[in-house]
């Protein structure tokens, strides 16, 4: 080791090495600091008397796996120009930190490319500290994300943990950068967000979101000249929750067993696509013979498929005749489930229509919201909220470790 060493090998200059000495594994090397280098870490000036010192010790980055320790005594000084007793500011670590920077900047790229587990375990300190560096590196980079340019907008919740903790996530579908992270779900969760989208002079033109009057509320009242468009898939997965409801309410009334086991049979067969229908279990034929059962059962099915050509059409005057005949036989049809989904479209088509304007949808959040789960299966607990939210703030740039 030498002076030039600690300058080329760990990036510290302004001090002379002294010597070596080895505890265990660890390597210690001290160094001193000339007095002529003395300064006031408030203002600068040379004009100061050196106080004591303290001696200090900072873990830098590792030789071959061992652990690296800089012993310095830190000088305190006297400035004569502002009357104050200071330590001296360090040139390769931050105040009060055990840490030089260049182990930080080490530490932060290993935890960016595996597990805060394993950084931490490879490096021989605690989590908290790899966790810290990330959560300094993502606010940083995260904490304010750039809105001005930001067109299209999807928003969801997405299950947190269990006891249905919710958090509110906003997504730019154009950069496919996540924007916002909110507390729970609804209304409350976004008031932080048309805030700062406000200040930040962006123009957005089209909003996608589910049916909620919550959403519905928050988006009409914040962007009244965005065009808000119900997501398509949110529009389907409310039919298929009311259709399961509808076999349900079947299985329930029926006394047979054989008959009882038909339909349990197709629970999830109602929710497939025909085209998607397995020959090899003859799934076509178990659910048609359940489907024979009950004819309510059956419209509800059919229609189903029939609801998904909303969004098949050539055009919006097509859709809008489509839409409206899709509602006709749903009432017609005199089954209470149905008549209660024509109301729904009936009040939502405005919304459901607007996709023929801006064909956008929640669809990518799916794919953030699959990543958040991966995360969260390897993450600690995530029992900082405002790490978690910088992480997902952080997701697009993910790559297969920003992890645990
Ligand atoms: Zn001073």
């Amino acid at each position: 080791m030498s002076t030039s060493l600690l300058y080329h090998g760990f990036g510290v200059r302004g001090y002379r090495y002294v010597k070596t000495d080895y505890e265990g594994k660890a390597m210690i090397f001290t160094m001193e600091q000339s007095r002529e280098s003395y300064r006031c870490p408030e203002c600068g000036s040379k004009n100061v008397l050196g106080r004591g010192k303290t001696t200090r010790r900072f873990r830098t980055v590792p030789i071959g796996g061992k652990p690296v320790f800089l012993a310095l005594d830190v000088p305190r000084v006297e400035c004569r120009d502002c009357q104050r007793v200071r330590q001296v500011e360090l040139t390769f670590a931050e105040p009060r930190r055990h840490f030089t920077r260049s182990f930080d900047r080490y530490a932060l790229e290993l935890s960016l490319h595996m597990t805060i587990q394993d950084t931490a375990g490879h490096l021989g300190v605690s989590w908290d500290v790899i966790k810290d560096l990330q959560k300094q590196y993502l606010q940083r980079r995260f904490a304010k994300p750039r809105l001005i340019d930001v067109k299209r907008i999807a928003i969801d919740e997405i299950s947190v943990g269990k006891g249905h903790r919710y958090l509110t996530v906003v997504l730019d579908l154009d950069s496919g950068a996540v924007i916002h992270v909110g507390q729970g779900k609804g209304g409350e969760a976004l008031v932080a967000f048309w805030k700062r989208l406000r200040s930040s002079g962006a123009k957005v033109e089209a909003v996608a979101t589910d049916m909620s009057s919550a959403y519905i509320e928050a988006a009409t009242k914040n962007l009244p000249k965005a065009t808000l468009v119900f997501d398509r898939f949110h529009v389907m997965k409310l039919y298929h929750e009311k259709l399961s409801d509808l076999r349900r309410d079947l299985y329930r009334q029926l006394t047979d067993t054989l008959e009882q086991d038909l339909v349990k049979g197709i629970r999830w067969l109602l929710l497939k696509r025909p085209e998607h229908l397995d020959p090899r279990r003859n799934e076509q034929a178990r659910l048609e013979e359940a489907l024979r059962l009950n004819a309510p059962l059956a419209t509800a099915y059919y229609l189903k498929e029939e609801l998904r050509e909303v969004w098949e059409q050539d055009d919006q005057a097509e859709a809008i005749a489509f839409l409206q005949d899709w509602i006709a036989r749903a009432e017609a049809s005199g089954v209470r489930m149905l008549l209660q989904f024509a109301k729904t479209l009936r009040a939502h088509a405005w919304g459901i229509l607007a996709w023929y304007d801006h064909p956008i949808s929640t669809g990518p959040l799916e794919g953030t919201n699959n990543k958040i789960k991966t995360m969260k299966r390897q993450a600690y607990g995530f029992r900082d909220q405002e790490f978690l939210k910088l992480k997902i703030l952080g997701i697009h740039e993910t790559k297969y470790a920003l992890v645990g």
